[in-house]
């Protein structure tokens, strides 16, 4: 049997190997390289996988999790790890379980992949991009001139477009009967409409929080900074994946989610007490970071120059609710081209979940991220790709 798969990416990579063992298969890619996003992932050290179970996977993804039930239980993360490191790539685990190349270098990570598939023989064709596929019978004809019995589509999402995934997968998708969930961007920072000056802020310990019509919606605690457009940083990524299909919601920051209301009125209290004669600006730098200052006052409408003992008890009330519900409006999520992940693509309703065979057209398959599928940081995505590649 002759397969063809269109893209170099981790999901197009396990699958060529897989099938290569059995098959005649090329591999095409449109760059002059395989896994030119891989390469930046992790910030260039790669982020391969969780260390974890099936179960917490599962809890990390964000678009159907329940379709990558059978992917997951064939090629789990466990497997995967033990599968690179016998491919001769040493790992580690770091915190949250995150797994990396020992060597810190994604390029290994590629390398990994390469070795494997020349030693199965997949032919790799690069600087190709597949512009057409047609099915003529039992055959799929590519470019007009290249026959196959099976075709698989690896194209990936459309963010970071420079690194090959244009969406092109889309495309195919729709000519062959395809219903396309619109594509989102995914972990991507927000963008604000409030009118800060923070760029370079960064917080730890404190929880975005989204709520529509007065309703938790999403809730994260960790870190975050402020950018020159708003806020980005692993909580406001995390948030925005869980709200990019979403309208009409309000963000707010809880600057202390450690301390309910009373303890935090308690806290203020104590510094009140010994501050008396100092203005308010001065002795909030007690509890927050000191740029952000101005802005919880101007929220809670208390002048910065207000003498402690000035402060009535509604003021002080008030400052407690803002620290602990600062209001952020939210403007736009970034450009999707900015996005670490597609969320969005192929609908997985047509694709059979064992297989990632087309269930309109027989012959045809999807895997990676060129599907509805995302997953949150820490390694999920990649692990996607290669779960579905390997399916
Ligand atoms: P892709 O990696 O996008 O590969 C698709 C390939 O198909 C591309 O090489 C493209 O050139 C090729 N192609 C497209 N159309 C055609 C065509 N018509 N003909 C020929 N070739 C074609 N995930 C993690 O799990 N861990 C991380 O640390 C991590 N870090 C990331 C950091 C950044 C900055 C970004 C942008 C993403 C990161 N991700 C991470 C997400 C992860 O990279 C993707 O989810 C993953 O690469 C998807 O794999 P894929 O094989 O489905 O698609």
């Amino acid at each position: 049997m002759r397969i063809g798969i269109i893209g170099g990416g981790p999901a197009g990579m396990m699958c060529a190997i897989k099938a290569g063992e059995n098959h005649e298969v090329v591999l095409f890619e449109k760059n002059e390289k395989l896994g030119k996003k891989l390469f930046i992932t992790g910030k260039g050290r790669c982020n391969l996988t969780n260390y974890t179970d099936e179960k917490d996977f599962m809890k990390n993804l964000v678009r159907n999790p329940s379709f990558m039930f059978s992917s997951i239980y064939s090629f789990s993360p466990f497997t995967a790890y033990y599968y690179f490191e016998d491919l001769g790539l040493p790992l580690k685990v770091e915190r949250g379980n995150r797994v990396f190349p020992a060597s810190d270098k994604s390029s290994d990570v590629i390398r990994a992949y390469e070795k494997k598939l020349r030693q199965v023989g997949v032919e790799v064709r690069l600087n190709t991009e597949v512009t057409s596929i047609k099915k003529d019978g039992e055959t799929f004809i590519l470019n007009g001139q290249e026959k196959f019995d099976k075709v698989v589509i690896a194209s990936g999402g459309i963010s970071y477009k420079l690194t090959g995934s244009t969406g092109d997968g889309y495309k195919f998708g729709k000519e062959f009967g395809h219903k396309i969930i619109d594509p989102k961007p995914g972990l991507i920072g927000i963008n604000l409409s409030n009118n800060f000056d923070l760029a370079g802020l960064s917080l730890k310990n404190v929880e975005l929080r989204v709520e529509k019509d007065k309703k938790i919606i999403s809730r994260e605690f960790g870190e975050m900074l402020f950018t020159h457009r708003g806020i980005s940083g692993p909580i406001v990524l995390t948030t925005s994946s869980k709200i990019n299909r979403l309208n009409d919601f309000e963000l707010y920051l809880d600057l202390k989610p450690a301390l309910s209301k009373e303890k935090l009125d308690s806290r203020i209290l104590r510094d009140f007490e010994d501050n008396q004669n100092k203005n308010i600006e001065n002795v909030m730098r007690n509890l927050l970071p000191r740029d952000l200052i101005s802005y919880v006052l101007d929220s809670a409408k208390i002048s910065g120059d207000k003498k402690i003992n000035q402060i009535t008890k509604e003021e002080r009330e008030e400052l407690v609710k803002t620290i602990k519900n600062f209001k952020l409006i939210f403007a736009s999520l970034d450009d999707i081209d900015r996005a670490i992940v597609t969320s969005g693509g192929i609908d997985v309703k047509d694709i059979d979940p064992k297989t990632m065979e087309s269930k309109l057209i027989e012959g045809l398959y999807f895997i990676g991220e060129v599907m509805d599928l995302d997953g949150l940081t820490g390694g999920f995505n990649i692990q996607i790709a290669n779960s579905t590649g390997y399916s």
